[in-house]
């Protein structure tokens, strides 16, 4: 899922095609859902601005997250994705903040635990900016 989880996605993918008894085939493909805007707030209204070019009927599939907060994004996709009848659905994300759940969005991966708190860096951003960062940071600290 762009952008956020575009640092994982690569990370990951560069893992998987390294290590050994990993997918000979990987193809990577891009939705982008919009939840936030310019806030740092979720409205709770998921938005696709650009839906994947593959086609996943049948196909084994990761959602990579950057983060899952409320897990309104992620539940989302996750129902997006069944209607188009993939073999095997599978979710993971980078970072998961469990305090404040509104769907019940199941997360087969989390790399780590974050506080409650908006954090930013390593593709995750706040209005476009911080991405870049080699770490992960709480906002205004
Ligand atoms: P949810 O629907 O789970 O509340 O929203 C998940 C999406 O909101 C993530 O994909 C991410 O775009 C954004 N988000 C939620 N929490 C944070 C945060 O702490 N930092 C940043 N940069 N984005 C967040």
């Amino acid at each position: 899922m762009l952008k956020g989880a575009l640092y994982v996605t690569v990370d990951l993918v560069r893992t998987l095609c390294t290590i050994g008894g990993g997918p000979s085939e990987i193809v990577v493909d891009y939705i982008v859902l919009s939840s936030y805007g310019q806030n740092s707030r979720s409205s709770g209204d998921v938005r696709m601005l650009k839906d994947l070019k593959s086609c996943v009927t049948g196909k084994h599939v990761v959602i990579v997250e950057d983060i899952v907060d409320h897990g309104l994004t992620l539940d989302w996709l996750q129902k997006h994705l069944r209607a188009r009848n993939p073999a095997l659905l599978k979710s993971c994300t980078l970072l998961d903040k469990p305090y404040h759940r509104r769907a019940n969005a199941r997360i087969d991966y989390v790399g780590m635990t974050a506080p409650d708190a908006f954090v930013v860096g390593y593709g995750l951003d706040h209005q476009e900016r911080y991405r870049n960062l080699p770490f992960i940071a709480q906002l205004g600290h």
